[in-house]
């Protein structure tokens, strides 16, 4: 369906982005060849790294003569192999697209590259007093661009929501070549389909985006962060499900399963406090008058304690919430460390069913006598679900893999849930969409995605099954 990328073809890139900024060696190419995600790698034939609108406008150009395929990566921090070349071609990177170009305090916004690493806008825009909410736990390895592409959300969703409720306008090279702005620093527009909306979450299928707007609020003055220890699993699920029903909504309800601190204490080699309790719960709450902040804290420290909490940790300053932060960030890269073949999902759920989403998933692993760790966004119903090899025997893994997730899958559809909540289909996911979605929409999607890239030289093998 495509052709190879020939010398000719790797010359008129140099000739477009310069000599430094294509890659076409074997060593140069294995970092490009892999995202985040376990298990998955395909080989680039060539990598771009583009500094501009135009330098995108004309790779396309170039791809649509020759008809090679275009897989944009940011930072390569993604869980579902989006940005692996999974049909060769180029890898054209935003990698050195990441400067921020504006923080206009007038109109409370920020206009960035896509190569911009996520934790960078916080920091710089934090310093000015102002706050980007969005904080994927990879906030300082992942761009923008690629949070913009996935959808991306974090921790604070249950307050602050997602990616999605911060962007305003972005610029974006079509397929064809054109470069189309969308929106602007606008809060509010009604003019025609909202394309701003329609390329986030579109996984790099649609359009490369080049430049971003985001809203910004006013940076919350008080912070306080729990950490509650509970003995027992469900009931630390239950307690979730709680906070939520007596009309508090704090900034983030995170929760991690005693699996998972263990793991995070082995690469760490440090002792997270209540390492012994079955599951944690790290509440974080916000506000600007500390007496208000304190009110809920105190109601939210009572419900804990009613669903039978150990204790309530609790960080005012900045070093210890970063202390107890740090364990919760750790623990994707702690449970790699701990069994290197592991299988992880991210399916939501209505957030009053994470309970029962959570003790599902509990039942799973005893049915198939399997190690599953969870840990997640449970205040917006958003779980990981990590399946651990460990020394289960190869094939019986290669079996057990797919059954697992199919279960997991449609424990969530059952509960009103979706297979994916922040990672995206991908690669990985994408022979289980029509689980979740009826023909009717894929084949809408399928249309859009046709008026776009017509040719499908835009990160092909991606979404659909
Ligand atoms: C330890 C860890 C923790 C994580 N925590 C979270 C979390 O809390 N929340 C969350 O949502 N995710 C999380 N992720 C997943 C990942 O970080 C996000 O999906 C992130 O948005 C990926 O950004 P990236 O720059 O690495 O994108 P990449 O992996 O480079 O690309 C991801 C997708 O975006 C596309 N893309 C990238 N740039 C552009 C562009 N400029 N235009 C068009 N398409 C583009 C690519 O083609 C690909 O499909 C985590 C990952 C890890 C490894």
């Amino acid at each position: 369906m495509y052709n190879p990328v020939t010398p000719s073809v790797v010359e008129a890139l140099r000739l477009i982005v310069g000599d430094g900024d294509v890659l076409a060696g074997d060593e140069a190419l294995e970092r490009y060849s892999h995202d985040e995600t376990v298990g998955l790698r395909a080989d680039p034939e060539v990598v771009v790294k583009v500094t501009s609108a135009g330098q995108v406008s004309a790779v396309f150009g170039l791809a649509q003569r020759e008809r090679i395929p275009v897989t944009p990566r940011g930072a390569g921090y993604g869980l579902s192999g989006g940005a692996v070349a999974v049909h060769g071609g180029i890898v054209l990177s935003t990698e050195k697209m990441n400067r921020i170009l504006e923080i206009d305090r007038k109109n409370l916004m920020v206009t960035v590259e896509p190569g911009v690493i996520t934790g960078d806008i916080h920091r710089a825009v934090e310093a000015e007093g102002l706050f980007y909410p969005p904080d994927p736990a990879s906030l300082d390895s992942c761009s923008i661009g690629g949070n913009i592409a996935e959808g991306a959300g974090g921790p604070r969703a249950v307050k602050y929501g997602v990616t999605k409720d911060y962007v305003c306008g972005l610029e974006a090279v079509l397929p064809s070549g054109e470069i189309v702005t969308m929106g602007g620093k606008l809060v509010k527009n009604a003019t025609g389909y909202s394309l701003v909306q329609l390329l986030i979450g579109s996984e790099g299928t649609l359009a490369v985006v080049t430049k971003i707007i985001l809203r910004l609020l006013p940076l919350p003055k008080v912070q306080v962060d729990l950490l509650v220890p509970f003995d027992d699993f469900q009931a630390a699920a239950d307690t979730v499900a709680d906070i939520i029903a007596h009309r508090i909504l704090p900034t983030a309800i995170e929760f991690m399963e005693q699996d998972s601190i263990l793991a995070v204490e082995r690469l760490l080699q440090k002792q997270v406090p209540f390492d012994d309790a079955a599951a944690h719960l790290l509440i974080q709450l916000d506000g600007n008058v500390q007496a208000a902040v304190e009110a809920e804290m105190e109601v939210v420290g009572d419900l804990c304690l009613e669903h039978g909490a150990r204790d309530l940790l609790v960080a005012k300053d900045r070093p210890t919430r970063d202390r107890l932060w740090e364990a919760r960030r750790k623990i994707i890269d702690s449970l790699n460390h701990e069994s290197p073949v592991n299988h992880m999902e991210d399916v939501v759920v209505p957030r009053a069913e994470i309970h029962r989403l959570l003790g599902g998933i509990k039942a799973i692993a005893l049915r198939h006598g399997v190690r599953i760790v969870n840990f997640g966004h449970a205040g917006d119903g958003n779980v990981h679900v990590n399946v651990l090899k460990d020394r289960l025997p190869d094939d019986q893994w290669a079996a057990l893999v797919p059954a697992v997730t199919e279960e997991i899958y449609r424990l969530a559809l059952s509960l009103g849930g979706m297979i994916t909540g922040e990672h995206g289909i991908g690669a990985t996911r994408r022979r289980y969409l029509p689980l979740a979605l009826d023909e009717a929409q894929i084949a809408l999607m399928r249309q859009i995605r046709a008026v776009f890239d017509p040719n499908q030289i835009l990160n092909p093998g991606k979404i659909f099954p």
